[in-house]
């Protein structure tokens, strides 16, 4: 309680909000002011008029807030050890080689990516935006980096574009396997997933969606017993949306996510741990990505 107090009292003191993402500790998402996905925390903290942001997510939603926030003062404490694994599965050099062997498509990056990356693509996508990016962007052809299960999960539903995958992926959603989940099938449990699940475990699901869209169905469904196939922290907004439904999940926990605590962030109010700094020349470049991104999701 007195961290929480001394947190809560240096926020006033700062004019600070804090952003954090669904996948983090519970503690976190409690003393959060909003929670959300990617999508919707970058909207937030691009439209709040607090002078500091801090975020509790990953590495790349941290950079997102500073590219879209160039102003504000945005705090990552934990930049170092918690980056997203997909920051590293694709870099400027192999995309611009890539880039040059397809001279006609343009590149739609998931969020989760590095800022220099960003600065290479033409629009950013979220997974609960990524439908609509690619109906709603001016080219056929389309080089989707860098998660190869996502990709494949929009080209089916936006079948009239042409999406080159890249061969990247979520290790934690990647890795769910058919025997993880034969004990769910066939029983009155219903199986939910996040796009960057393989096919085959999403063509297994009863619904596919976004952490919001989980969130939303859930909420929405008359069933009462679910196997929910993504990171384990959204089992907190999960229990507080629907206390009179049962979750069932596997071991998916992202080590990054789970790095911040509520010493953590009141260290980094207090002192500016973590001021997430960028290059300006990049920042400017991811900056279009990331407001395409806005326009066209
Ligand atoms: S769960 Fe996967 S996609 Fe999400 S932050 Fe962790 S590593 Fe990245």
């Amino acid at each position: 309680m007195e961290l929480i107090k001394k947190i809560e009292e240096l926020k006033k003191e700062k004019n600070a909000i804090i952003l954090a993402h669904y996948y983090q500790n519970s503690e976190i998402q409690e003393i959060a002011d909003h929670v959300g996905d990617s999508y919707y925390l970058s909207k937030i903290g691009q439209e709040s008029d607090a002078e500091v942001i801090v975020y509790c997510g990953v590495r790349f939603m941290a950079e997102s807030a500073k590219i879209l926030s160039p102003e504000k003062t945005v705090l990552f404490p934990v930049y170092t050890e918690a980056p997203c694994c997909m920051e590293f599965m694709v870099n400027e050099n192999e995309l611009e080689e890539f880039k040059r062997q397809n001279p006609t498509a343009k590149v739609v990056c998931y969020i989760n990516s590095s800022t220099s990356v960003k600065a290479l693509s033409d629009v950013c996508c979220t997974s609960s935006s990524a439908e609509n990016i690619l109906k709603n962007i001016d080219a056929d052809k389309i080089i989707f980096i860098p998660d190869r299960n996502l990709a494949s999960y929009v080209a089916e539903k936006v079948p009239e574009k042409e999406i080159i995958p890249w061969a990247g992926c979520c290790n934690i959603h990647d890795k769910v396997k058919m025997e993880d989940i034969e004990n769910y099938l066939d029983t009155d449990i219903t199986i939910v997933a996040h796009p960057e699940c393989t096919k085959e475990i999403r063509d297994a699901s009863h619904y596919v969606g976004s952490t919001s869209g989980i969130l939303s169905y859930i909420k929405n469904s008359p069933e009462k017993e679910f196997l929910v196939l993504t990171e384990k922290g959204i089992h907190h907004q999960l229990k507080k949306d629907n206390p009179d439904k049962t979750f069932h999940f596997l071991h998916m926990i992202c080590g990054s996510m789970k790095k911040t605590f509520l010493e953590t962030v009141a260290e980094s109010l207090e002192t500016f741990k973590g001021e997430v700094t960028l290059d300006e020349d990049l920042r400017k470049k991811a900056y279009i990505a990331l407001e395409n991104m806005h326009k066209l999701g």
